[in-house]
Formats: structure tokens, C-alpha cells, sequence
């Protein structure tokens, strides 16, 4: 999958990039970018046929696509700052994520098992991914697929890429996997309960549910396999963990710690590397490891073996292959992290955001509506409080602050 869609797709989730932006009104072609729109898509055609696409496909399906200008600033956009890893988490491992994942552990029960038995990935894995994903269906993207990719075929720094997952996507309308109107995802491209892009859709997607489609969705059987798949195919190792919270010893070269720096596991242990809960490792000596120390020596660390790199290579960043690997931990029952991570004011959960946002809304602040995404004008406002009760600005939303407005300070 590609760096850069991941990468977008969990700026649009985790609130980084505000919905109200990521899911912007279409906006129009002028006549002239229309006409060279025109002429972009009518010259993809040989390409198109090339990649597999045939011609009524083509002429169909993307000759009469409206380009959506709105889609290019998306392709460009910085992130405004940087989100500390803690809030991540606490957005994307929160007590919602955690509640509603093990009730599809339960309601999903039979078709996880056999998930697991042909992919051998356990089913609190598959169900994570599934949960950060698209929060267990809740969340696909409401953009035609079929107009940002277009758009991004012949506009932007990114045209050969997005060509081909325009290529991809009219392949999965010709086969018939899934109805154009459905396909709805990211400005990006990804798209359905596991979010894939389109390529990655054509090479990993399976029809679990036997009705001879490959639908990610409409199909949550299709979907759970299809993940499981992806998993396996980045070199999952059925029955091992992804890793475990550990304790560093003294004086502790962090330099040392990263994913890609991997050393047999009895080298790590040598040094002194022991698990937070006691418990053996359970694990070859010679079993490929890193240790992971994303906050420096003072926050949690972790050691990490080959399903982690699994998990990884399904969204290549780290904040987020954390997450799932932390909601995994949370699904089946796990305690949570012992080392705290290094901040005297946690994050906050998606119904702790809310409950702030209500409170700003209570003090007059003009904020829209309660989603639990801070945009903009949460931020502003979370600034003029702190302001006011004469802390450091930074727009943060944290459980200090929240702790201070539910007191009505
Ligand atoms: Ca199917």
C-alpha cells in the first residue's frame, strides 16, 4: 500500500486532518481544467485497456467522470502540527474502540474462527485492524472513488500512481465485486471496512462468504479474510505475538532501539531486556526482535518480532501499528501498558473529546458540532481557555484542561 494513502487516511481518522476539511464539498472544474480533463481521460484510454480495463468499462465508467478540484489541496496538505503518540492512542485505543471490538469478537465469533484457521491470524487481530480501519464499518469515506481518482489521474504531483488506481478500481466495477455507486472511500482512494486501495484490493482481497464477489463493502465475512490475507501475505507467523511491553535496563542505549535495528532476541536479552508482567518470553533464542522505545527510556518500550512488521506494513506508520497491536492486546482481555508514557496530561478518548467539546459549546464557543474531531475551531477554542486560566496555549485537548472546564474553572 502506498505510504503516502495510508498515511492520509489516518491523518482523516485520528482528527489530525479535520473532517470538515477532508470531506469537503466537491468543488468544479473551471471550463478550461474541464476540457483538459476531458482530454486527460480520453488519452488514458490505450493505457487503460493496457492495465486490463475494456472499452465499455472505460467509456462507461470513467470517460463521463466530473473531475472534484477539491481532492489537489488534500494532496498537498501539511499536517497544521504534530500530534504527540500518546494522543493517538488514547483516541485510537479508547474505551469506545475497546467496548465495541470485543462485541464484534462475539457477534463475528464463527467467521474469525474460520478466518483464523485458514489465515492463522487470531481473531482479536483481525478485529483491531478492522476497529482502526474504518472503526469496525462505521467509517468507509464518502467520496466517490471513481472522481478522486480521475481527478488525481490527470491533476497533481502524483498522476502516474493515481492512474493506476483508477485502472484498479474500474477492474473491480468490470468484474462486478462492487457496485459503482458503493465504491465511496478517502480522497486517497482507500475505501470499504479494511480500507484498502484499489491495487491492494485486486491482489489480496478474498470472497469469504462464497457468493463468488470480493466485496469489502458489503461483505464483512469478505472483509475479515481479506485482512487476514493481507496479514499473512506481510509474513504473519500464526500463534506468535506481535511483542510485548518490556523493561529496559539501566542506562539503556535508545540508539539501539527501532524497528529495522533486529537482533536474535537472546542478544536483547543478555542485555537485560525483561518483560513488564515477569513472564518468559516464550520464544527462540534466535527469534528476530527489535525493541521499540517510541517516547525515549522514560516511556513504555516494547519488543517486537515479525507479526509486528505484519501489522506495519498494513498502514507504514508506527503511531498506528501501535495501535492495533495495543487494541489487540486490549480486545483479548490483556491489562494495559504498566509503564505510563511521558506526560503529566494524557489524551483523550473519542467520548472524552466530546464531552469537552459540549463543555466549550456550554462556554459560548462557536465550535459546530460534537464529533469528537478537533478541528479548527475546537482548537481555537481549547487556545482561549487555556488563555484564560493562564496555561500555555497550544490548542491541546487533554485531560487536565477537560478536568478543569468540568470543575467550571
Ligand atoms: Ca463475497
Amino acid at each position: 500500500m502506498s505510504r503516502l494513502c495510508r498515511h492520509i487516511t489516518f491523518a482523516v481518522l485520528s482528527g489530525w486532518m479535520p473532517l470538515a476539511v477532508a470531506q469537503s464539498a466537491p468543488v468544479a472544474a473551471s471550463a478550461e481544467e474541464a476540457a483538459q480533463f476531458s482530454r486527460c481521460m480520453a488519452s488514458l484510454k490505450p493505457a487503460a485497456a493496457a492495465a486490463g480495463v475494456n472499452a465499455a468499462t472505460f467509456e462507461r465508467h470513467a470517460m463521463h467522470i466530473t473531475p472534484d478540484m477539491s481532492v489537489l489541496p488534500l494532496l498537498n496538505r501539511q499536517p497544521e502540527f504534530s500530534t504527540p503518540l500518546w494522543d493517538y492512542l488514547a483516541m485510537l485505543v479508547d474505551a469506545r474502540r475497546v467496548r465495541e471490538g470485543r462485541e464484534r469478537l462475539v457477534t463475528h465469533a464463527d467467521v474469525l474462527r474460520r478466518v483464523q484457521a485458514r489465515y492463522g491470524v487470531d481473531p482479536a487481530t483481525v478485529v483491531a485492524v478492522w476497529g482502526v480501519e474504518s472503526d469496525y464499518g462505521q467509517n468507509f469515506g464518502q467520496r466517490s472513488l471513481q472522481q478522486s481518482l480521475g481527478t488525481l489521474a490527470c491533476f497533481g504531483r502524483r498522476q502516474a500512481f493515481f492512474r493506476s488506481e483508477l485502472f484498479e478500481v474500474l477492474k473491480i466495477i468490470q468484474r462486478g465485486d462492487v457496485a459503482p455507486a458503493e465504491l465511496k472511500g478517502s480522497w486517497a482512494g482507500a475505501f470499504g471496512h479494511t480500507q484498502f486501495m484499489p491495487s491492494t484490493y485486486n491482489r489480496i482481497a478474498v470472497d469469504f462468504d462464497g457468493d463468488g464477489r470480493r466485496d469489502l463493502v458489503g461483505s464483512i465475512p469478505d472483509a475479515l479474510a481479506s485482512t487476514a490475507n493481507y496479514l499473512l501475505r506481510s509474513g504473519w507467523r500464526s500463534g506468535q505475538p506481535w511483542g510485548y511491553e518490556v523493561r529496559l535496563p539501566r542506562g539503556f542505549n535508545v540508539a539501539l532501539a527501532g524497528r529495522t535495528q533486529r537482533k536474535p532476541l537472546g542478544q536483547w536479552q543478555a542485555m537485560g531486556i525483561v518483560r513488564v508482567d515477569g513472564k518468559p518470553m516464550g520464544l527462540p533464542a534466535d527469534t528476530r526482535a527489535a525493541v521499540l522505545a517510541p517516547t525515549g527510556v522514560n516511556g513504555p518500550a516494547f519488543i517486537v518480532f515479525k507479526n509486528y512488521d505484519a501489522i506495519y506494513s498494513y498502514n507504514a506508520a508506527e503511531s498506528y501499528a501501535l495501535a492495533i497491536a495495543l487494541l489487540a492486546n486490549a480486545l483479548r482481555g490483556e491489562p494495559g501498558l504498566v509503564q505510563a508514557w511521558p506526560t503529566d496530561d494524557p489524551g483523550l478518548g473519542r467520548d472524552e473529546r466530546m464531552e469537552l467539546q459540549r463543555l466549550l459549546l456550554a462556554r459560548g464557543h462557536d465550535i459546530g458540532k460534537v464529533d469528537g474531531m478537533l478541528g479548527r475551531a475546537s482548537r481555537e477554542a481549547i487556545s482561549r481557555e487555556q488563555a484564560r486560566l493562564g496555561w500555555p496555549q497550544d490548542g491541546r485537548a487533554g485531560t487536565k484542561l477537560l478536568k478543569a472546564l468540568r470543575e467550571g474553572r
